[in-house]
C-alpha cells in the first residue's frame, strides 16, 4: 500500500506513536541489515531512503 508522506501522516505518525519501520518489525535482523524473509527494505527502512511515497510491508508485525 502506498501513501504520500504528508504533514498529516507525519503528525499522526507522531501523535500515535505510530510503528512501521523494519527497525520495529520482527522479522528485521539488525546485524545484517536485513529482511529475514528478504524482503527489499528501503521504503520503509527507518534509516532508510524516505521518499514521498511511502510503502507499509504487509508482513510488518510488531515487536
Ligand atoms: S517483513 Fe517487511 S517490515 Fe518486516 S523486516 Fe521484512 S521488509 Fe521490513
Amino acid at each position: 500500500m502506498k501513501l504520500v508522506l504528508g504533514e498529516e501522516f507525519r503528525a499522526e505518525e507522531a501523535r500515535y506513536d505510530l510503528r512501521w519501520n523494519c527497525e520495529d518489525c520482527t522479522r528485521f535482523d539488525p546485524e545484517g541489515v536485513r529482511c529475514a524473509h528478504g524482503y527489499p527494505i528501503a521504503t520503509h527502512q527507518r534509516a532508510g531512503k524516505r521518499t514521498e511515497d511511502l510503502t507499509f510491508c504487509k508482513e510488518f508485525e510488531a515487536r
